[in-house]
């Protein structure tokens, strides 16, 4: 069977990862999370000093970008692949809110968007890929063959992904993550270089009120369709 290339983009907390792990492990397709790549930048820069809760200086980061190693290493028992960092499993530290804070600052540097996009445009060379993020269906790869753009009121996105940091042991306030989840929205949409926006071809999807089988049922058909007329 021709391989496609799936697209998924959308706001924060949309549960893009969630859905886009499903379909790779149904096709037996590639699954990158782009959103990690910007968080392990985000990192680096916060170690560095170069952002942090009063301060921003991004001009050295910039200057050090060439010394960031990025690699995804697959976890046989998670099932799914981990963000290192120079060579250090950085996967638990990079969904903390505290990058979730400066993620969006970051994202925004052309630079930074330059070397993650070519890094991303590489790994779907050979189709057989669910890539998620902000710019994959308009500026990463604006050939898939499959678009969806996913939506949900900031609030149940917000919810989400307080009950996932809670999960993972995180004290967080919920109106912090609900602030957290709007800013980055609002950053992520207006940035000069390749903003989050529905390409033409994207199909909109709001899952606000939908269960995760029902998600994954309603995607799953919609690739199997894309696929079936390759
Ligand atoms: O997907 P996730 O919420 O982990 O992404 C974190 C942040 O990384 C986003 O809020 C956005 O600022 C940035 N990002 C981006 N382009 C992508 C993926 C993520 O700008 N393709």
């Amino acid at each position: 069977m021709k391989k496609i290339t799936i697209a998924i983009d959308g706001y924060s907390s949309t549960g893009k990862s969630t859905i886009a792990k499903q379909l790779a492990k149904a096709f037996g397709y590639v699954y990158v999370d782009t959103g990690a790549m910007y968080r392990a930048v985000t990192l680096f820069a916060m170690r560095n000093g170069f952002i942090g809760q009063d301060s921003e200086n991004l001009q050295p980061l910039v200057k050090l970008l060439s010394r960031i190693k990025l690699a995804f290493k697959y976890n046989d028992t998670l099932g799914y692949s981990e963000m290192y960092l120079n060579g250090e499993n950085v996967e638990k530290e990079i969904r903390s809110l505290e990058v979730s804070k400066h993620v969006s600052r970051i994202a925004e540097i052309e630079q930074v968007r330059h070397m993650l996009v070519d890094m991303q445009k590489k790994m779907g060379a050979e189709k057989g890929i669910v890539m998620d993020g902000r710019d994959i269906g308009t500026v990463v790869f604006p050939d898939a063959e499959l678009k969806i753009f996913m939506t949900a009121s900031p609030e149940k996105r917000a919810y989400r992904r307080y009950k996932e940091l809670l999960d993972k042991g995180e004290s967080v306030d919920y109106e912090d993550v609900l602030k957290n989840v709007q800013y980055r929205d609002k950053i992520d949409s207006s940035r000069e270089f390749s903003p989050l926006r529905l390409a033409e071809d994207a199909i909109q999807f709001d899952n606000s009120d939908m269960g995760l089988d029902e998600q994954f049922e309603r995607m799953y058909n919609f690739a199997l369709r894309v696929i079936d007329k390759q």
